[in-house]
């Protein structure tokens, strides 16, 4: 048997292009959406993931508005950067791209955003939106690679009611938001959230109906591990630099032999990835429509 892909490129494609239609329905209504990022230096991964999002932009025939910084900016300069993004009208969401640079403190700077304009849903007011949030709809935005995870799963008939979901990570973009958006009533999951200090992740992941690995430990979760017929999302992203070809490339937390025991595989790359910028832009258009113009 091998485990049936889950498509994260073919999936956000097809969200892209619904997102595409709700964009021309906005403009024609006068509302221009527009995702705004804030990056401070030149870490080359975060270049790469800010040049990204301006192509998803470009490709949904949304505006986006690039705001560079040196990596020598005093935390005053950014709050600056913050401000003006908080109050341009060409703006409807905007991300500050982490990491910030050393000593720069990243959750103060968060804080500074207008929580309406949060595309990446990591305000604390958008997260205790989602804590306090146990049922009914939310009216704010998500925390990205989460949504995108309910998503892909959604869009592929995976049932998560009643499932056990082990989320191997606890970190503050995946594994913590992902255990309070799988648990609202409605979505009704029941979840473990493991993390490095778990005494027997193996024990763990061997209950799970569907395995979310974000952790950043390359092939960790392994296949005999599993309970056969599972589904596994990897998150997890690390850059390996191949021996042979001195090629990089980027290799997931799931080790390749789990595709013979599960019975749904989320690759990296190729999964959450491309689901999560296609995320970003939903909260920017969603944003775009709760204010119904441009504030
Ligand atoms: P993070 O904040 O560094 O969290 C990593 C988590 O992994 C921590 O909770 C850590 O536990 C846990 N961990 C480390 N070693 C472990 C082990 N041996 N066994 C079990 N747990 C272990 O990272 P993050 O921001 O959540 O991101 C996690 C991974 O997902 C990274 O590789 C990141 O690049 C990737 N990511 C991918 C996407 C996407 O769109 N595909 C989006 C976001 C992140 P402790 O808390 O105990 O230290």
């Amino acid at each position: 048997m091998v485990a049936v892909r889950l498509d994260g490129v073919a999936t956000a494609a097809a969200i892209k292009s619904e997102l595409t239609e709700r964009i021309v329905a906005l403009k024609a209504r006068g509302i221009f959406p527009g995702l705004g990022t804030l990056l401070v230096g030149e870490d080359p991964g975060s270049l790469s993931y800010v040049a990204g999002k301006h192509r998803d932009c470009a490709e949904v025939g949304m505006e986006s508005i690039r705001v560079d910084l040196p990596a020598k900016a005093s935390a005053g300069q950014i709050r600056a950067a913050i401000e003006a993004l908080n109050i341009d009208p060409r703006v409807t969401g905007f991300i500050i791209q982490l990491p910030l640079p050393a000593g720069i403190n990243e959750n103060a700077m968060l804080e500074l955003m207008d929580p309406a304009k949060d595309a990446d849903g990591l305000h604390p007011a958008n997260l205790g939106r989602l804590v306090l949030g146990v049922s009914g709809s939310l009216n704010s935005p998500l925390p990205c690679t989460p949504a995108g995870i309910v998503e892909m799963l959604h869009r592929h008939s995976i049932e998560i009611a009643g499932k056990h979901v082990v989320v191997v990570g606890r970190g503050l973009t995946v594994g913590r938001p992902l255990g309070l958006l799988l648990t609202r009533k409605g979505l009704d999951a029941t979840v473990t959230l493991t993390h490095s200090r778990t005494t027997d992740l193996a024990a763990e992941v061997r209950r799970a109906d569907i395995v979310v690995a974000a952790v950043g430990v390359p092939a960790l979760i392994k296949a005999e591990w599993l309970k056969p017929e599972a589904t596994v999302l990897d998150v997890g992203i690390t850059r390996v630099v191949d021996p042979v070809t001195g090629r990089a490339k980027l290799v997931g937390d799931v080790d390749p032999d789990a595709a013979a025991v599960a019975g749904f595989l989320s690759p990296v790359p190729g999964g959450v990835g491309p689901m999560t910028r296609a995320m970003l832009i939903a909260n920017v258009v969603d944003a775009a429509e709760r204010v119904g113009y441009n504030a």
